[in-house]
């Protein structure tokens, strides 16, 4: 029997009508929700995530700034519009579109948002909230991805979980969540020597690379979970991810697709975080 479907486009659905009546609920008591994004330099596909960004803002009754600075933004400038976002109390959420030009150091520019407003997960702060399982803002792609498990009804304790990637955003936090509930996580990378008997063993398989077709059904053991965060251009333009569907499908027991997958939910998790955050304002 093929795979289950991980309908993240539905899932985020659903999710984003609670958000929206969150969100009201806090308009109504005198907090609007705020997000800032700050966009620079003119990358097609950064300008695409951000305009989709703004656009479920708004249908989540969220508030939106969208700060489009040029290519050659120096660091100080960039700083100050962030430090205005930091010192703005409309403003609950800051988020930088990354990648950034070459010349700018992300690293520094990431860390200058407020702890308070990071709701996109990427400080040092957060990340330190995540390996220590306290409170804090969870990286949304991570968090988007737990809720898709969650939503599979399936147990995650004492499952054995491979992560394909270890970037920063996406690999290592997803491997600590699962951790964090129990499942035992295997991370791989560009130096695992075989990449196929690692990914035979999950029970549960990330794919969180940036490769297309990366993840073949031979790599997959039957009746497993298969969440495919890679999005990767095909000769036709469109889009895939780093599974290969329609043969993993076949064996796998869940699967998420490309498009209508994880990048629905990394969207819906950044207005939840939004949403927390205004709740914080006006509930320390
Ligand atoms: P990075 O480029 O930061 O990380 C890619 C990871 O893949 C690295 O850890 C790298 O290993 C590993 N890798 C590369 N080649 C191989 C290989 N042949 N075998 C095993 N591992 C390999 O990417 P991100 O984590 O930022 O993103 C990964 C993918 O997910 C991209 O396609 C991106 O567009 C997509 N993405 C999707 C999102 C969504 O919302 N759907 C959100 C964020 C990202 P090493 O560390 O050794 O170099």
């Amino acid at each position: 029997m093929p795979a289950k479907i991980l309908d993240g486009a539905a899932l985020a659905r659903t999710l984003r009508q609670g958000i929206a009546a969150t969100a009201r609920q806090l308009a109504d008591a005198g907090v609007r929700p705020g997000l800032a994004v700050i966009l620079i330099g003119s990358d097609p596909a950064s300008q695409v995530y951000v305009r989709n960004k703004v656009r479920a803002c708004a249908e989540a009754h969220i508030e939106s700034w969208l700060c489009e600075l040029a290519e050659d933004t120096s660091e100080e400038v960039v700083l100050a519009h962030i430090g205005q976002f930091n010192a703005n109390p409309a403003v609950d959420g800051i988020l930088v579109q990354l990648p950034l030009p070459p010349h700018l150091d992300a690293m520094r520019i990431l860390e200058a948002v407020d702890a308070s407003k990071d709701v996109d997960g990427l400080k040092v702060h957060s990340a330190g909230a995540v390996v220590t399982g306290t409170a804090g803002f969870r990286p949304c792609t991570p968090l988007g991805i737990m809720s898709m498990l969650k939503a599979t009804g399936e147990a995650l304790a004492g499952r054995h979980a491979i992560v394909v990637g270890r970037s920063v955003s996406v690999g290592k936090p997803i491997g600590l969540l699962l951790l964090e509930h129990d499942a035992t996580v295997t991370f791989c990378h560009s130096k695992t020597p075989d990449l196929a008997a690692e990914t035979r063993r999950a029970d549960i398989l990330i794919a969180a690379v940036g490769r297309a077709n990366l993840i073949t059904a031979d790599m997959v053991k039957p009746g497993a979970i298969v969440i495919d965060v890679g999005i990767n251009r095909k000769g036709d333009g469109k889009l895939c991810g780093d599974v290969e569907f329609e043969a993993v499908r076949q064996v796998a027991g869940w699967i998420s697709p490309v498009p209508g997958g994880v990048g629905p939910m990394t969207i819906t998790m950044l207005l939840q975080n939004t949403v927390h955050s205004a709740q914080m304002r006006l509930a320390p």
